[in-house]
């Protein structure tokens, strides 16, 4: 096992060199039936980005697999192998890829929730994740930093420090951060009830989510209104919170359990038929709540059937069949496959399919599309590094598109990628999917969306 020293959250001679025997406690290590299904072919290897970053065996499916194997057999959980636990982006990328199933996701979210109960990190890498899990997952506490957000923006303020180049003595991480704060614009919530327009074919609830309620607030509007015109009540419950997909992600079980219970209780409360997200990561850790509480006889049952229940937007709009008229709109778009929809989800013909529905509206594929942007959650924050990377390649091929707009389905990949680009110098009209939609089943001027961040 090679370390890639300098990637690591903070420097080599700060990190925490524990020694944890056994690796793995009875509380649901990475089950060994599910090692044993890798046949170590190896053909997961060119898809996985940190293996295409480093070429490092240890930072491939293959070789986490294999750490996970000798962590079952008696190594102890050391540095070492937490760096590379800590180093997969979680994107699923080797799950779409292996011939032989490996359910990659079960594994390394058994083995992040073993590294985050048991392992002891440093201090400073405490405190900064302590610092986005008491606040990302909160809407209120991010709607707070609004307000100085969006004044440090409009004050220029931004532009001046990291011209004079104080933004870099700040901790990595932090400003990792700052350069990921999207351009806020006003707050638009969400009704809590959007009647369908014309009869009714579903009653549907609404994820509002926490990073695009706060920063992403017309993508809600969008979404509802595009649901709304194709036959749906759309019920946005204002008791929803946090789903817990960041949490589940960075294997911190008992916070995703307890966003997963009160998720699922403000959706029965609402009535619904179905569930849609219009935020990759967040729509497939839904879909994941059934595993997650499988031990809670309080909610094993009701988990599963909630999740049988999520629908990711363009997913529901496919299964549903238009009704509303979608107007043309003339706009060549990259469509940017965020992982935890292609990859976790499969979910890769309908958005196509429901722009490809739209007049004059052609899609461009992105080369290297199952490779990851480097958002993955927490990621782009923790790991900043590596995760620049990635962003650097997918907006060369993004640009490479010659596409007018970037249209994805996550506001991390918007965050990422807009910092990517501007990284480059380079600017590139960016929306979601439901804000394209919308505008087609609005008849709006094509400049709505190519104006866009
Ligand atoms: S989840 Fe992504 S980063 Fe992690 S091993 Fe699989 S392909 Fe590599
Ligand atoms: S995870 Fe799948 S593709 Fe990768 S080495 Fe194992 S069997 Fe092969």
């Amino acid at each position: 096992m090679t370390e890639q020293t300098g990637q690591g959250p903070e420097p080599a001679h700060e990190r925490v060199s524990a020694a944890i025997l056994p690796a793995f406690d009875d509380h649901h290590p990475p089950a060994q039936e599910l090692i044993d299904d890798c046949v170590h072919c190896g053909f997961c290897l060119p898809t996985c980005p940190t293996y295409v970053l480093w070429g490092e065996e240890m930072d491939s499916p293959r070789g986490r697999i294999y750490l996970m194997e000798i962590g079952r057999q008696g190594e102890p959980l050391n540095a070492e192998m937490v760096r590379h636990f800590d180093q997969c982006l979680g994107c699923m990328a080797c799950v779409t890829a292996c011939p032989s199933g490996v359910q990659y996701g079960k594994l390394i979210e058994a083995t992040r929730q073993q590294v985050e109960r048991r392992y002891p990190r440093s201090r400073r890498d405490r405190a900064f994740r302590a610092f986005v899990f008491r606040l990302f997952p909160y809407p209120r506490r991010l709607r707070v930093l609004r307000g100085p957000l969006r004044l440090y923006q409009r004050s220029r303020l931004g532009a001046l420090a990291r011209k004079a180049g104080l933004l870099d003595r700040l901790p990595r991480r932090m400003t990792a951060m700052e350069r990921l704060v999207p351009t806020l614009g006003r707050l638009e919530p969400v009704p809590e009830v959007t009647p369908a327009a014309g009869p009714r074919r579903r009653r549907v609830g609404m994820l509002t989510g926490c990073v695009q309620r706060v920063f992403f607030p017309e993508v809600n509007t969008a979404t509802a209104r595009v649901l709304a015109a194709d036959g749906c009540e759309v019920v946005a419950p204002a008791t929803q919170g946090c789903c817990g997909a960041l949490s589940l992600h960075a294997g911190r079980e008992a916070e995703a359990q307890a966003f997963a219970r009160a998720a699922i209780e403000a959706f029965e409360a609402a009535g619904v038929d179905q569930v849609v997200v219009n935020a990759a990561g967040c729509g497939s850790a839904m879909k994941e709540y059934g595993h997650l509480l499988r031990d809670d006889p309080g909610f094993a049952e009701r988990a599963a059937v909630f999740s049988d229940r999520v629908r990711d937007l363009s997913e529901l709009l496919v299964e549903l069949g238009p009704v509303a008229e979608r107007h043309p709109l003339p706009v060549k778009v990259a469509w940017h496959d965020a992982c935890h929809l292609g990859h976790a989800q499969g979910i890769r013909a309908q958005p196509r399919q429901a722009l490809g529905a739209i007049p004059g509206l052609e899609v461009r594929e992105i080369a290297e599309a199952e490779i990851c942007c480097g958002s993955a959650g927490i990621y782009n924050l923790v790991e900043p590094e590596p995760a620049a990377e990635l962003g650097d390649r997918k907006a060369a091929n993004i640009l490479a598109t010659g596409a007018d707009l970037l249209v994805t389905s996550n506001p991390g990949c918007l965050m990422q990628l807009r910092n990517a680009l501007e990284r480059r110098g380079e600017r590139l009209a960016m929306a979601h999917v439901a804000e394209v939609l919308d505008a087609a089943v609005r008849g709006a001027d094509p400049r709505t969306v190519l104006d866009r961040r």
